[in-house]
């Protein structure tokens, strides 16, 4: 048999409607909170950041959200992204289990992030919406919103988080490529951008900060909406185009997975391959074992607190019910960039809560030596955040050669690492170190949790 296996969709079986989780859950999530009244928010707060089209997307009970022709059309660029079975990994691990990954470094813009990128430019276009701002981490989700603007004339305003900014030049250099702008966050363009500037000079930035920033200037600007690229329900919502063909392709193969995993940084793309899986459990299905990876510098799920929060640093945003580490915890400059927030979407944390998934934490050395003995097995260079789920998906291939157990593993590859390579380099010159947050400043920052009962 072929060491390469690849299942591959014709296009016109790209799905024809997202999955809302929402449908089948036991319980819904508790609702986002007013931070002034503590009341539960409604579209009308949400009007000033979003087309109502993504708010009304936010709030949907129906199981099944059809996607719009245009959207569809653009996908087919890169979509259905294929399906491989690792083989050659399984080789090298000598493990009986079957690995299989879903490979969403096919898009332009190298991330399964303009799987939600292209419809939020969809919507904000339909509203007549001329600019958005936004923030990012790693750099990932500001060149898929800059590749999306530029499809539907939108102008795009990028704040990137200080840190990455300057590990990761060519990641600005491709948001101007597509026309977008790009500064470092901080900035000084914003109000919470000074005042944390003036506090601290030297600011590595955080996703939280560079979230106030964008979020001030499109509730400051008639002109402009906002969009975030994780977290949101409407995100997650989006990614699960890619749990649906997976499904398909899986199907295909004659297989069905034991094990699902994923990195989760807002938990987007983790969400994006599990909830179809999930709701087909919910539904009397079979029982899948969900793992979210997380760095250890930046535990949200495994050592934060289930709690209600602000999205940003400068507390713009609503109260979010979510395992968090606190608004104001900065964490420590990782190269996974796109996993450094503080907080977890909350539908992700809903589940986590109920008890349907469950969550583990890798230190960055480690998750760098998994991404490398797959880069040399399966030749695909992962992004620093999917590294995280090539670490967590060996494992478990590990522990089924210690049972001998034949297990379906299925993981999600979100991206490649090609804009990363700076951190390879590092890793191979054993200049990466395994930085751990500082203790004090994460009990601090949870001592500082808003308090959430109703005024
Ligand atoms: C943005 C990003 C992440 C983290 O975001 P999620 O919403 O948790 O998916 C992870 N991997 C890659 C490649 C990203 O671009």
């Amino acid at each position: 048999m072929s060491d390469t296996v690849k299942y591959l969709l014709p296009d016109e079986q790209i799905p024809k409607t997202w999955y809302n989780l929402m449908a089948d859950l036991p319980t819904p999530p508790p609702p986002p909170l007013h931070p002034a009244t503590k009341q539960p928010i409604g579209p009308d707060d949400l009007a000033p950041l979003f087309p109502e089209a993504l708010i009304m997307q936010e709030v949907s009970p129906e199981r099944e959200i059809e996607i719009p022709a245009p959207v569809r059309e653009i996908y087919q660029q890169w979509r259905p992204s294929p399906l491989f079975r690792a083989r050659r990994l399984e080789k090298a691990l000598d493990t009986p289990a079957k690995i299989y990954y879903k490979y969403e470094g096919v898009s332009p813009a190298g991330s399964h992030k303009p799987n939600t990128a292209v419809p939020q430019a969809f919507y904000n276009s339909e509203a007549g919406i001329k600019k958005i701002s936004t923030e990012t981490g790693a750099g990932q989700w500001g060149s898929a919103l800059a590749f999306a603007g530029a499809l539907f004339g939108i102008d795009i305003q990028v704040f990137m988080v200080s840190v990455s900014f300057h590990q990761k030049p060519y990641r600005r250099a491709l948001m101007e490529t597509y026309g977008a702008s790009c500064v470092a966050s901080p900035s000084m363009e914003t109000n919470v951008g000074r005042e944390i500037l003036a506090k601290t000079p030297d600011s590595t930035g955080s996703l939280g900060i560079a979230i106030s920033e964008a979020v001030e200037i499109a509730a400051t600007n008639d002109d402009t909406k906002y969009a975030l690229g994780s977290v949101l329900n409407h995100v997650l919502l989006h990614q699960t185009i890619v749990g649906q063909e997976a499904m398909q392709q899986l199907e295909m193969a004659g297989d069905y997975p034991d094990i699902i995993v994923g990195c989760t940084g807002g938990g987007s793309n983790f969400a994006g391959i599990v909830f179809p899986f999930l709701g087909e459990q919910l539904r009397g299905g079979k029982k899948v074992d969900i793992l979210a990876i997380e760095p250890a510098a930046c535990p949200s799920l495994t050592k934060g607190q289930y709690a209600y929060d602000f999205g940003d640093t400068g507390h713009l945003t609503p109260l979010v019910k979510m395992h968090t580490l606190g608004s104001t915890f900065i964490p420590p400059a990782l190269h996974a960039g796109g996993l450094r927030y503080h907080g977890m979407a909350p539908l992700v944390s809903h589940v986590k809560d109920l008890g349907l998934i469950d969550a583990r934490a890798y230190k960055q050395v480690e998750v760098f030596e998994a991404g490398v003995q797959f880069a040399r097995a399966e030749g695909i260079v992962p992004a620093p955040e999917a590294n995280h789920a090539v670490k967590g998906a060996i494992d478990e291939a590990l522990k089924c050669k210690q049972n001998g157990q034949s297990k379906t593993i299925l993981f999600n590859l979100c991206g490649h690492g090609h804009f990363d390579m700076q951190a390879y380099s590092d890793y191979f010159a054993g200049k990466l170190t395994d930085r751990s947050y500082d203790e004090s400043e994460l009990a601090m920052a949870l001592a500082g949790l808003p308090s959430a009962a109703a005024a």
